[in-house]
C-alpha cells in the first residue's frame, strides 16, 4: 500500500460495536480473565495490555501508523518531541560515552546535549551541520551516537542524510534523525540507513495546534530497548493524545502539500520584496543546501525564513505590524505563525551562538499555515511596509 493508503487505513481491531472509526480508549489499565492470561501477559509470553503506561489501543495504532509510514518495524509514543529526544539518548547512552550532534539543533535539543547529558558523564561535541568532511575531527575511542535535525530548526539548514549515514557505518555510530520538519511524508531517514528517527508529532503530526506529542521510530531490537526504558520511567503518550494524532496522519499527506507549495510560492514572492535581503527556504535554488533537500525531501517543508534589512528593531517592528498571522511558539498548525528568534527563543545566546546556528538580528520565521496564499501574502507585504 502507499504512503496515504497506510496513513488512513492502519486501524485498531474493530470492537464489537463495528465503529468505522477507532474509538478512544480513555482507560489507566485491562483487565484479565483469569490467573493464567494476567500471568502470561506479565511474564511477555502473550501480547496484550495491561497498564496504559506500558501500552494502550490509541498508542499502538498511532505507532503501528508511524513505522509503516517511516518504513520501520516498530515506534514509541512519548508525552513530548523532548521525551522523545530524551528517552532515545537515556536508551543508547552512558557515563564515559560521547555523543556528536549538529549543531543545528533545537534549542531544548542542544540544552539536554550541553547541559544535562554532561552531568551524568556523557559529553558531546557539535559538528558543522552542513560540512561533514570535518566531522571525523571530531570522534573519540568511545563516540557512540549522532544526531542530526534536518531541515534545522530554526536555521533550515540541511544535512546530507546519506553522508551522515555512511559516516555512521564507517565509524559505528548510532544514527539518530530529528525528522519534525520533514515528516515521513517528505523524508524517511530510514532509506539512509538512521537507525532511530525521532519526531515531535505537536507540530505537523497533528498539524492543528492541539495536543503535544513525541515519537520515536526503529528496528525491533532497538525499539524494545526503547519501550522497556519507556515503560519502566513513564513518559508515557495519553491516549486522548494518541487519538487525536493518528487522525491527523489521516490527511498529513494533503495538509503538507498545501504547506509546501505555500510555503514555496511565499518564499518565492518574499525574495522580491525591497524590505527583504534574504529568504531562507530548502527548495529555493539560494539555498545552500538545495540540491542535498532536493535529493532527500519530496517537497521543501512548510517554514521559510527571511531577513529584514533593518536587522532587530525592523523584526519587531514587524511583529507588531501583523493584523492577524499569530505570534506563537507552536509550529506546523493550520494558522501561519510567525517568531522572531533574536528576540524571543534565542535571545539569551551569545551573538556569535547565535550566528553560529543562521540566526541574524533580523531573521523572521514563518511556520506557513493553510490559509489561502494571496492572504498570507498580503499581510506580510503590508506589515513589512509598515515596519520601515
Ligand atoms: C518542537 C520541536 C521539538 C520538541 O518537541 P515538543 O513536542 O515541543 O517537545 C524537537 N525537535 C524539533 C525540530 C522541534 O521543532
Amino acid at each position: 500500500m502507499k504512503f496515504e493508503t497506510k496513513a488512513i487505513r492502519i486501524q485498531t481491531a474493530r470492537t464489537a460495536e463495528r465503529e468505522h472509526s477507532t474509538p478512544l480508549f480513555p482507560t489507566s489499565s485491562f483487565v484479565f480473565d483469569d490467573a493464567e492470561q494476567m500471568r502470561s501477559l506479565f511474564a511477555g509470553e502473550a501480547e496484550g495490555n495491561i497498564y496504559s503506561r506500558f501500552t494502550n489501543p490509541n498508542c499502538r495504532e498511532l505507532e503501528e501508523k508511524i513505522a509503516a509510514l517511516e518504513g520501520v518495524d516498530r515506534a514509541v509514543a512519548t508525552a513530548s518531541g523532548m521525551s522523545a529526544v530524551f528517552a532515545s539518548m537515556m536508551t543508547f547512552l552512558k557515563a564515559g560515552d560521547h555523543g556528536l550532534a549538529s549543531r543545528a539543533v533545537f534549542g531544548s535539543t542542544y540544552s539536554i546535549f550541553s547541559k544535562y547529558l554532561p552531568e551524568w558523564g556523557i559529553e558531546v561535541s557539535w559538528l558543522p551541520p552542513r560540512a561533514p568532511e570535518r566531522w571525523a575531527a571530531a570522534l573519540r575511542p568511545n563516540s557512540k551516537l549522532l544526531f542530526v535535525e534536518t531541515p534545522s530548526n530554526p536555521g533550515l539548514d540541511i544535512v546530507d542524510l546519506e553522508r551522515a549515514g555512511q559516516f555512521c557505518r564507517e565509524h559505528g555510530l548510532l544514527y539518530c534523525v530529528d525528522n519534525c520538519f520533514a515528516t515521513p511524508y517528505l523524508q524517511r531517514p530510514a532509506r539512509f540507513g538512521a537507525d532511530l528517527i525521532i519526531h515531535s508529532a505537536t507540530k505537523f503530526i497533528d498539524g492543528q495546534g492541539r495536543v503535544m506529542g513525541g515519537l520515536i521510530a526503529g528496528d525491533a531490537e532497538r525499539m524494545e530497548k526503547v519501550h522497556g526504558f519507556c515503560r519502566s520511567t513513564g513518559p508515557a503518550l495519553s491516549p486522548f493524545n494518541a487519538w487525536l494524532l493518528s487522525k491527523s496522519l489521516e490527511t498529513l499527506a494533503v495538509r503538507l502539500d498545501r504547506h509546501c507549495d505555500n510555503a514555496l510560492a511565499l518564499a518565492q514572492r518574499l525574495a522580491e520584496h525591497p524590505e527583504v535581503v534574504a529568504v531562507h527556504y530548502p527548495f529555493l535554488d539560494s539555498h545552500p543546501g538545495a540540491a542535498i533537500a532536493r535529493r532527500q525531501m519530496l517537497k521543501g517543508g512548510g517554514l521559510l525564513t527571511f531577513e529584514v534589512r533593518g536587522g532587530l528593531e525592523q523584526g519587531r517592528k514587524l511583529l507588531d505590524a501583523l493584523e492577524w498571522l499569530s505570534l506563537s511558539a507552536n509550529l506546523g498548525d493550520t494558522r501561519t505563525i510567525v517568531t522572531h528568534p533574536a528576540s524571543t527563543t534565542h535571545a539569551k545566546l551569545p551573538v556569535e551562538e547565535r550566528a553560529a546556528v543562521g540566526i541574524t538580528p533580523g531573521l523572521l520565521r514563518v511556520s506557513v499555515g493553510l490559509e489561502h496564499l494571496e492572504d498570507i501574502a498580503a499581510e506580510l507585504e503590508q506589515a513589512l511596509e509598515r515596519s520601515v
